[in-house]
């Protein structure tokens, strides 16, 4: 536990991680450090991809072991597959959002459509359509095509992903809405009902309606880390993604609510906890569930964690073009920053974004961010413009350049990455010529050949993709703002 703070920036979270440890519940924490050394093979990108029932193959990162797998495959061509099978997966994720989109030519907003058209160009000019999935999944069925097809087919996809993403987004956003986050939302004598995951909005809804009508104690519904909309608003987001399960261990929550993508640690947890947990995609029955909140806050152990009330941050979500430029150009500055994304463990949490938001407001630079690091910053009130979780950079690279101010942007830096579909959105920003860093290292380390050609591919078409194969420092990103 002396190492606490290598876990969370935040001393309340560090007081609940020593809480949860004298309880003898294992946590997120424990298990990342059980994993430790995860997959090295996996990591580097030379655990194969391909659909292919012959392997798993592997390739020695050392040249003392294999290789080369069954089929002759080499190293390059194992890497180039990875990142074209983590790509098509990313685009997988980001074509329910638009169901539309699964069909037809691309229609780019106007502010970026010669960027889009450019880096097709670049890319062989064929046009980019939802051919561009059979393609690359044909590509993954068996090795055959070069380190340098695969590569390109990467960069397709994820252009086509981020232009899907781009057409979803331009059809809802507008306007901007008011959010919280903190873990004062927790304080105070109240039913807690936490949502996890991508619940139903007439569920929320219905919720936050029957729940307005409860006082003594009064029932609140707080998000476990996700940016839910809900009722013109955002619900209160009571922690990051990467602390919900230490926020389940305060003994504060009484009932969770839990979406399609609710981590499995977060069940195990709240079954060992006997906090209740109501499937929201069952299309549950609203008074139902705030019965069996109450019936839980009844039976609620004799001390839960006590919180403090002020610990509550206020802001608002930019949706709409004009109002991410507008935020972006208060007080006129010369240079702008994008830093958002997801929790990882690699780093303690909460430390990139705080420290690079307040370096990067140091600098003069106008900051906004989206996604847990948005919570994060949040939490702690500092200035920076708040973004839509999902497409937030998107959308701001989209605002920027319907302003004329894209030369003002220096530079997007993903803090964490969850998914597929945010390493496709990064490798697309990247494809419309955007300065894009990754704090999260991606398994290209294995092909010195393949990270060069991605290198080159995106330089052509004016972008970069900047990313590590180590946990990075704040000084490191706020380096590569600055002066790279
Ligand atoms: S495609 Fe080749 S390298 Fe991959 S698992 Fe099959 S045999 Fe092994």
């Amino acid at each position: 536990m002396e190492t606490i703070h290598f876990k969370t920036v935040d001393p309340v979270s560090q007081e609940l991680l020593r809480g949860a440890s004298r309880m003898g519940l294992g946590l997120n924490w424990e298990r990342y450090e059980k994993q430790q050394p995860q997959d090295g093979f996996l990591r580097l990108g030379l655990s194969c991809p391909y659909g292919c029932l012959q392997g798993p193959c592997r390739i020695d990162p050392f040249g003392r072991g294999a290789e080369r797998g069954i089929c002759g495959l080499d190293r390059d061509g194992m890497t180039a597959a990875l990142l074209l099978r983590l790509t098509l997966q990313g685009v997988l994720e980001i074509l329910p959002a638009d169901p539309a989109g699964n069909s037809g030519e691309i229609r780019w907003p106007a502010s970026i459509r010669d960027r889009a058209a450019a880096a097709v160009k670049s890319l062989g000019g064929a046009p980019l359509s939802s051919v561009a999935i059979s393609e690359g999944a044909l590509l993954l069925a068996r090795p055959s095509a070069s380190p340098e097809r695969l590569a390109r087919q990467a960069l397709r996809l994820a252009l086509y992903g981020t232009g899907v993403a781009s057409q979803a987004r331009t059809k809802s956003s507008a306007g901007s809405m008011p959010c919280s986050a903190g873990y004062g939302l927790l304080a105070g004598e109240a039913i807690l009902v936490g949502v996890t995951g991508r619940a139903s909005q007439s569920l929320i809804e219905s919720l936050m309606e029957k729940a307005a009508a409860l006082k003594k104690p009064e029932v609140r519904l707080v998000s476990l880390g996700d940016w839910i909309p809900a009722g013109g608003s955002f619900l209160p987001i009571a922690c990051t993604s990467g602390e919900a399960e230490t926020v389940l261990s305060s003994g504060k929550v009484n009932l969770v609510a839990a979406g399609p993508g609710t981590d499995p640690g977060i069940l195990a947890l709240c079954a060992g906890m006997k906090i209740p947990v109501v499937p929201s995609a069952e299309n549950p029955d609203a008074a139902g569930i705030l019965k069996q909140a109450s019936d839980a806050f009844d039976r609620r152990s004799a001390a839960p964690f006590d919180f403090d009330p002020k610990l509550v941050g206020a802001g608002r979500v930019n949706l709409g073009d004009a109002e991410i430029a507008a935020a972006l150009q208060e007080g006129s500055p010369a240079k702008i920053a994008l830093l958002g994304g997801t929790d990882s463990l690699l780093l303690s949490l909460g430390y990139l974004p705080v420290e690079m938001a307040k370096a990067l407001r140091g600098e003069d630079y106008a900051v906004a961010s989206w996604g847990d690091a948005a919570a994060w910053m949040v939490k702690q009130e500092l200035p920076v413009a708040l973004l839509e979780a999902d497409e937030g950079p998107l959308a701001a690279v989209s605002a920027l350049a319907s302003a004329g101010k894209l030369p003002l942007l220096k530079g997007i830096c993903f803090s964490g990455l969850r998914n597929c579909r945010e390493l496709t959105l990064a490798l697309g920003l990247a494809a419309l010529g955007m300065k894009v860093s990754l704090a999260t290292p991606i398994p290209l380390w294995g092909s010195e050949p393949v990270r060069t050609l991605l290198r080159e591919e995106l330089a052509a078409m004016g972008g970069i993709l900047t990313h590590f194969d180590h946990p990075v420092r704040a000084e490191e990103l706020l380096d590569w703002f600055i002066r790279s």
